[in-house]
């Protein structure tokens, strides 16, 4: 394949191209343009194609099927360390007086642990992303998955990866310009657009009202809102469910809590389950009435999706800290699944002030192009990467370090591919990342589902140090198992 994007004329390309667009439109793999181009479309019910590369993309099918083995075991160590307090209490406490707004998060972990959890489910919809890596002199199908980082909330794209697997195939179907050259069984589809529905799903059956709805939590004015709808509409059509959308603002000014049950209404309408797709940045709390609404949502009977604890073990310094020597053996006992699991973990460095994380800093002050330094933020545009790192670590005190952690980068082989942003085509040098998701429901008691959820694949030019989508930087690919 990567031949094949170099191998087409420009007129195959445009052929490719208008067949690509009138396919994203037509089936919804699309999103909102920028509000901030003058395109006022965007308001009156235009939509511009979502960005996808025009190909597959090469990918070795051992690494892709050890990362769809060992998702229900991360989907189970999401749980088991959600309930470890006392492991997240010397986490969180570490970085509460560095970072205001996991400070903000914890604190509020902990009043409602403190009135008492009234709803003892929890839904995880999580999705783990990973690089390919490489040995020297290694060929490409042995390359290995090496985990970027874990997305316990608000994890996207689900829909969108599907279609864009629809897409690929489709191209293959019709054009004929790559069918003498793959099998179309190596192009696996991702059920992504429909698991994530199901997950709900399992979720509201289990809270166990017929009338009660399933609340998406939203971003005012979210430009990715139709990759969202398609959970909605699956949800509708395959499990009879009907979701509602609301802002955290909009729970503060709607919601309220039944004095007995707690059950969750907005306005007359009861909710099943809290699904965000917000909540995650400090952007998303502009103001104390979104803190409000969280709590809100929080307090209720309602299962949340995350629960506050899932969305706390995804911070990066949770990944960091379990990459330390004998920590995942705190959580997982069986040591072939602690063995698989490891596998797939890359260099992982505290900047704290243990002998670790002095070293680290020191080592990265003397050489930092291998690294990227992370704080604990989620949305893609946050990480620092090469030289950035010395000027960045020089202007922060040992105590505001420990907001960071350190971790190897994975440079992954090199590809060509072929991007189709905004209706314009581009040729470039591409690297991809897996992401892989996962559906996990436990009642309190015991676990409901531990699932695979699909995959998604999303693909960046060489040059970008970050890859995502919704950022501006990835666009959505799909898998072609070599
Ligand atoms: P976020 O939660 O903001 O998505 P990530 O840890 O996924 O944070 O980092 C954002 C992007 O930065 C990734 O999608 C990837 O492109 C790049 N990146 C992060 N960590 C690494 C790494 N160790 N090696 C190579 N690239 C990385
Ligand atoms: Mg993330
Ligand atoms: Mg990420």
């Amino acid at each position: 394949m990567a031949d094949l994007a170099l191998t087409l004329n420009e007129e195959q390309l445009t052929i490719l191209k208008d067949a690509a667009l009138d396919f994203a439109l037509s089936h919804g793999l699309v999103v909102r343009p920028p509000s901030s181009t003058d395109d006022a479309t965007g308001q009156q019910g235009g939509v511009i194609n979502a960005p996808v590369t025009l190909f597959p993309t090469p990918f070795p099918s051992n690494a892709f099927n050890n990362a769809v083995r060992i998702q229900p075991l991360y989907n189970q160590l999401v749980h088991d360390i959600s309930q470890d307090d006392a492991f997240l209490k010397e986490i969180m406490e570490s970085l509460s007086t560095v970072d205001d707004f996991v400070k903000r998060l914890y604190d509020l972990y902990l009043e409602v642990k403190k009135e008492g959890i009234v709803q003892p489910a929890s839904l995880g919809l999580h999705r783990s992303d990973y690089i390919i890596h490489l040995n020297p002199g290694q060929d490409f199908s042995e390359a290995e998955i090496k985990q970027v980082e874990l997305n316990t909330i608000s994890v996207s794209f689900g829909s969108l990866s599907s279609l864009t697997g629809d897409l690929h195939r489709y191209l293959y179907a019709t054009t004929g310009y790559f069918s003498d050259k793959i099998d179309i069984s190596a192009l696996p589809s991702s059920d992504s657009i429909e698991s994530i529905a199901s997950g709900l799903a399992s979720a509201h059956k289990h809270y166990g009202s017929k009338t009660a709805k399933v609340m998406m939590v939203v971003q005012p004015g979210e430009r990715n809102a139709f990759d969202q709808r398609w959970i909605e509409y699956n949800l509708l059509n395959k499990h009879g469910v009907v979701l509602i959308r609301k802002t955290l603002a909009e729970i503060a000014d709607q919601g309220r809590l039944d004095p007995k049950t707690k059950a969750l209404f907005i306005g007359d309408q009861e909710v099943s389950v809290a699904y965000y797709r917000s909540a995650y940045a400090t952007t998303d709390y502009p103001t104390e009435k979104e803190w409000d609404g969280r709590l809100l949502a929080e307090r209720s009977l309602a299962i949340k999706c995350p629960t506050i604890a899932y969305q706390l073990v995804g911070a990066k310094k949770v990944q960091q800290v379990l990459a330390a020597s004998g920590q995942l053996e705190r959580f997982v006992k069986d040591p072939v699944m602690v063995a698989q699991l490891r596998a797939s973990f890359t260099g992982l460095y505290p900047l704290d002030d243990s002998s670790e994380g002095l070293a680290a800093y020191e080592a990265a002050l003397k050489n930092s192009d291998e690294l990227v330094m992370k704080p604990q933020r989620e949305g893609g545009g946050n990480n620092i990467y090469g030289k950035d790192i010395q000027e960045a670590l020089k202007t922060l005190t040992a105590e505001q370090r420990n907001a960071y952690i350190l971790m190897d980068i994975i440079r992954p082989p090199i590809t060509k591919n072929v991007l189709l942003r905004k209706g314009q085509l581009q040729r470039a040098d591409v690297v991809s990342e897996l992401g892989v998701y996962g559906i996990y429901l436990h009642d309190g008691h015991k676990v409901i589902r531990n699932d695979n959820g699909g995959h998604l694949l999303r693909t960046k030019g060489v040059e970008s140090n970050e890859g995502g989508v919704a950022a501006g930087f990835a666009v959505i690919d799909s898998l072609l198992l070599v």
